[in-house]
């Protein structure tokens, strides 16, 4: 039995995620703060298959936008958050995790780690 994973692991498992070829990210304007994912399950294996992330390029927090939609995608591949939970309840688990990871990241001595955000989120948009 492995250890229960801590947040250093599971931004790893988001970077993992985004540089993934099978995540496709693009750059729109939304309306509102956060940003937007959708997928399908593959109806043989129920695996998730299609997954596109869509963020506005002009949002200053794109790199908490980015684990927010990253958190969406993880949840429902390895622990199903779509079929548990009701919308409202996915959305309240996934943001306050984004929030927590956010701060995580802002913390001085996690400098490195943001940065490291940060470029991958300028790679991925660009
Ligand atoms: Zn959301």
């Amino acid at each position: 039995m492995s250890r229960p994973m801590n947040r250093r692991q599971l931004l790893e498992e988001l970077k993992r995620l985004l540089n993934s070829p099978s995540v496709a990210v693009r750059k729109g304007r939304l309306r509102r703060e956060h940003g937007l994912s959708v997928y399908d399950r593959d109806k043989n294996t129920n695996e998730l298959i299609d997954i596109k992330i869509t963020i506005d390029p002009r949002n200053a927090a794109k790199v908490t936008v980015m684990i927010h939609e990253l958190l969406h995608i993880y949840l429902a591949q390895k622990h199903n958050i779509d079929f548990l939970f009701s919308t409202p309840i996915e959305e309240a688990i996934v943001t306050g995790l984004a929030e927590d990871l956010g701060e995580y990241l802002h913390n001085p001595e996690n400098e490195s780690l943001f940065h490291s955000w940060v470029r991958a989120v300028e790679a991925k948009l660009a």
